[in-house]
């Protein structure tokens, strides 16, 4: 029986050059982003070798035989996916290899170690003698790895085991706690490095632009999911949890993570790595009822299919669906064809009243958060549709409603911000490039600057998007090395260990991040957790520390 590919799947790909018979699909080749949400394996195929599962890195693939029952239905969607897509062998050559480089003749910087950055480093140390030194202003790796993905996806967490092995190596320092333009600028980089690769996110919260935005009780999810996450920037922060209802504007799996931990029960938030002051505010609250708006009818919402369908499976929470348009299109390719179906499913069931609930609704915009000093609740306009049942932008139909509430979480997206130093595309709010190569005023590229993830092409993607877009940036720096563009004019790593030395305050290395991190599991270990995070950064400084101390 074959293997299946389920709910977890990150995009990783690690998957795919294992399969001795090439049947997971789709997969890009390098900075070829796919739109499917998802990686499949073709049943008919398939030779249940096993190779993908002990590969993938986030334990998504089962034997046909073993798929839990929960995860039952993603036999039908990998079998389904190719009946639309039949299988074609690429037969594209994978890409050359670089040739290994002498030592000291590229050094790279990475400023960020979220997803973005940790693969960009992966893929340059892969070539021997390439030497790599990666920033990060926290004293902690993984951004949003370790600050983003909700607690409960333990599987999805583990995806930083594809980094260690990497991070290891000799020619891959980290220099946590250190911020580039604060301790240190672009051009102390530049002067260090032959090459600098900014991985740096996009953190900021769109904004609603309605009236009422600045209230209390008016919150970005991000910051929300920032607080469950343990961010020591957010620890501080409280939420209104007194109500039984919780608005979330915008319907991305963002929101679905954030209405799922805000109805988790108290044991069940506790089998998670969530921080230790969200899992108490989160045990006492009296919510119960989650109310998440989209703007596009069901056929288009910006939630996954998979997590969608995740909802089905939580014990005491109801999912309610309400919509009048829930079929999908002739033409639509699975991935829609599911999400309609699904959205049909869960507004056909009956809601029992001792459950708690997660409302979908469609079609309506927010035009006004309500209140006087703070929020009341949040004023809706239903938007108009065209004959296919399409959401028709900037022309609703002028009947508004008050949901009321007193806690309102927009999760409507994010954008960059710009960097001390590089040129800035405030109307894409990305750092201008070419698949990478960042991008002067004059539309020239930048020598040795280049940039991946968000900051390179948008807040969109799963965690393995990042994978095909480093291997993209990676290849322009290559091609650059090869033709002689990079300086090799740098001063030498001793001089860049004093100049990072000088910085105020203490340099995390990557020993000190396994002290933090095998202190904090034990920690979990003693309260029969995953792990208890430290959200404070003195905390983690002395947890290093005393690792530092003892060798
Ligand atoms: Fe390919 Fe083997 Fe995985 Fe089947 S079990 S998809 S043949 S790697």
């Amino acid at each position: 029986m074959a293997f299946v590919i389920t709910r977890s799947c990150c995009k990783d790909s690690s998957c795919v050059p294992v399969c001795p018979v090439d049947c997971i699909r789709p997969a890009g080749a390098p900075g070829e982003y796919t739109d499917s949400e998802m990686l499949y394996i073709d049943p008919d195929t398939c030779i249940d070798c096993g190779l993908c599962m002990e590969e993938c890195p986030v334990d998504a693939i089962y034997s046909g035989e073993n798929l839990p029952q929960d995860l039952e239905r993603f036999r039908d969607i990998n079998a389904e996916y190719f009946k639309r897509h039949p299988l074609q062998q690429y037969g594209e050559p994978l890409p050359e290899e670089h040739d290994p480089v002498e030592p000291g003749s590229l050094r790279v910087a990475i400023v960020g170690a979220g997803p973005a950055g940790c693969y960009n480093a992966c893929e340059l140390l892969f070539i021997d003698g390439v030497e790599v030194d990666m920033y990060e202003r926290l004293p902690t790796p993984y951004g949003l790895i370790r600050g983003g993905v909700a607690p409960d996806h333990l599987n999805t967490k583990e995806i930083v085991d594809v980094f260690d092995g990497a991070f290891t190596d000799d020619r891959f320092a980290c220099h946590l706690n250190v911020e580039v333009g604060r301790d240190l600028t672009h051009e102390d980089l530049m002067a260090h490095h032959h090459a600098v690769v900014y991985a740096v996110g996009a953190f900021h919260s769109r904004t609603l632009g309605i009236p009422g935005e600045e209230l209390s009780g008016h919150h970005s999810a991000t910051d929300f999911v920032a607080w469950y996450n343990g961010h020591p920037d957010f620890a501080d922060q409280s939420f209104d949890l007194t109500h039984e209802r919780a608005v979330i504007i915008g319907n991305g799996n963002v929101a679905i993570d954030v209405a799922r931990m805000l109805l988790l029960e108290p044991d069940e938030l506790a089998d998670t790595d969530i921080a230790d002051h969200a899992l108490q505010a989160l045990s006492q609250s009296n919510v119960k009822e989650v109310v998440v708006l989209g703007r596009h009818a069901p056929r288009d919402a910006a939630y996954t299919l998979k997590e969608f369908l995740a909802l089905a499976h939580l014990s005491g929470i109801d999912v309610v669906v309400e919509s009048d348009y829930l079929e999908a299109r002739p033409d639509d390719d699975i991935e829609f064809e599911m999400k309609v179906n699904a959205a049909r499913e869960y507004a056909q069931r009956e809601p029992s009243p001792e459950n708690k609930r997660i409302v979908f609704r469609f079609l309506v915009s927010p035009v006004e958060i309500v209140g006087s000093d703070r929020v009341e609740g949040l004023r809706v306009v239903h938007n108009a549709v065209d004959e296919s049942g399409a959401f028709v932008q900037g022309d609703p139909t002028g009947e508004t409603e008050l949901i009321e509430t007193p806690l309102i979480l927009r999760s409507i997206g994010h954008r960059g911000s710009r960097i001390e130093g590089l040129p800035f595309d405030e109307g894409r709010c990305i750092v201008p490039n070419d698949r990478g190569r960042v991008l002067g005023d004059d539309g020239e590229p930048l020598p040795g600057v280049y940039v991946t993830g968000w900051i390179k092409r948008g807040a969109h993607g799963v965690i393995g998007t990042n994978k095909t877009d480093a291997e993209e940036t990676v290849a322009r720096l290559w091609e650059d090395f090869d033709d002689g563009k990079l300086t090799s004019d740098i001063q030498d790593s001793a001089s860049l260990q004093e100049l990072v030395a000088q910085r105020d305050g203490e340099v995390i290395d990557w020993s000190g991040w396994r002290a933090i991190d095998a202190a904090e599991r034990q920690r979990g270990e003693e309260a029969s957790r995953p792990r208890v995070k430290f959200v404070d950064i003195a905390e983690m400084l002395a947890a290093a520390q005393s690792a530092a101390s003892s060798r």
